[in-house]
């Protein structure tokens, strides 16, 4: 074990080390799973659609195999991806959002994480700072540090989980290179309002003219589509030049292990040529060379088509008006498939272990950046929540009754 430990990069002793939370729990899932039965086992840890991709996703697949040319569809492209097929997108993205975007301000990606990688490795250089909001997802911490770029965390917003401005205001430096928002995000399931996007724009502006530098605003948004209640999600080009939208069809049509997603580089964008080309060169040089060819034509042929939400909706009132009901305090998602309790004890780690003794995998607030907290994902069977509910109530009648 230590020879091995030495053989590799001292960067990645570390990454390993601290290896994703989330990950373990859902390996730790399946061996429960085979142990206890899958059916006894309530495995909230992972973002993995339980809702099929549409039909026409297959349709599509079969068509797009049986009428393209064989070595057109299987070769290699533009490192920025088919040209009908960003043009396609674009106008797409147009019609929705009343936007003017066209094959040159698309880029296709490896889903929202390649897409991210991508926008980083572009603008980054060692020390440059990226500032998230608490919550968020964890693996940004990785993608930064893979270009040395240094990440700032503002603190949540404990009240209605929108981002604190007023913190985000204070931590912005000369250092300062990126800022991600995620929204829908994930592990709340607040969609950040359009009141807060303006004024984080507005903070945006003022702070690149107070330190004279160029502060691009990227907005991670896998999960745009998946929203209740007819919420709207601003589109956040419209409010702050220099933003980058990465869009990923991962959630939205289910598709996470096909990885297929885009990058939105706006022209109005500051130097946008040169941020263009440099996240096309390093979408190659990342190793990605492009994204996948096959599932890029079906997308793109699949515009219209929507996983049916109203699964994840009934989902989500089941498990909020259970918990809820049984005394625990958290926040009504809007979006996403995401549910974040507030952990009664406070130590959302002995929580974790806790639920587990009952069975019930969910992730820490911590790995989130948020301690005091923990992360249910509810894109799981409807009866996995049913059955899961006794258990839940056990666990905070325990902290109740101190069993
Ligand atoms: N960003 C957020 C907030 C996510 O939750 C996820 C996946 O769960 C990703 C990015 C990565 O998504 P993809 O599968 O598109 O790479």
């Amino acid at each position: 074990m230590e020879d091995y430990n030495r053989m590799i990069a001292k960067k990645m002793e570390k990454l390993v080390k601290g290896s994703s939370v989330i990950r373990a729990m859902f390996e730790e899932g399946k061996l429960m799973a085979k142990e206890y039965g899958v059916d006894n086992v309530y495995d909230f840890s992972l973002g993995n659609p339980s809702v099929n991709p549409p039909n026409e996703i297959k349709e599509n697949i079969i068509n797009i195999l049986e009428e393209e040319d064989a070595n057109y569809l299987h070769g290699y492209m533009n490192n920025s991806g088919y040209e009908d097929v960003r043009e396609q997108i674009a106008s797409s993205i147009n019609n929705k959002y009343n936007t003017n975007f066209d094959k040159n301000n698309i880029i296709m990606t490896v889903g929202a994480a390649g897409g991210l990688n991508v926008i980083l490795k572009s603008i980054i250089n060692p020390q440059d700072e990226v500032i998230v909001f608490a919550p968020y997802f964890g693996e940004y911490a990785n993608y930064i540090s893979n270009f040395d770029g240094v990440l700032v965390e503002t603190k949540p917003n404990l009240t209605n989980f929108q981002p604190d401005l007023e913190d985000f205001e204070n931590k912005i430096t000369s250092k300062t290179k990126a800022v991600i928002i995620n929204t829908p995000n994930n592990p709340t399931g607040v969609i950040y309002s359009e009141e807060t996007i303006k004024e984080l724009a507005r903070i945006l502006y003022e702070k690149e003219k107070e330190f004279g530098t160029y502060i691009y605003l990227i907005s991670d948004e896998p999960y745009r589509e998946l929203v209740y209640d007819g919420e709207v999600v601003p589109y956040v080009t419209k409010y702050y030049n220099n933003t980058v939208v990465g869009y990923s069809y991962s959630k939205s049509l289910s598709l996470p292990g096909e990885r297929i997603g885009y990058l939105v580089i706006p022209s109005e964008m500051d130097y946008y040529k040169d941020v263009y080309e440099a996240a096309s060169v390093a979408n190659r040089i990342l190793g990605f060379v492009n994204a996948p060819s096959l599932i890029q034509r079906v997308v793109a042929k699949s515009l219209d088509a929507k996983v049916d939400v109203d699964i994840y909706n009934r989902n989500r009132e089941l498990l909020y008006n259970s918990l809820t009901e049984y005394g625990y305090e958290c926040i009504k998602p809007q979006g996403a498939f995401y549910l974040f309790i507030k952990v009664p004890g406070g130590d959302d780690k002995a929580f974790v272990k806790e639920a587990k003794k009952r069975r019930i995998l969910i992730v820490p607030g911590s790995s989130f950046g948020c301690a005091g907290y923990c992360r249910i994902a509810y894109c799981v069977t409807y009866d996995t929540i049913k059955n899961s509910l006794d258990g839940f109530k056990d666990l905070i009648d325990s902290y109740r009754t101190g069993i």
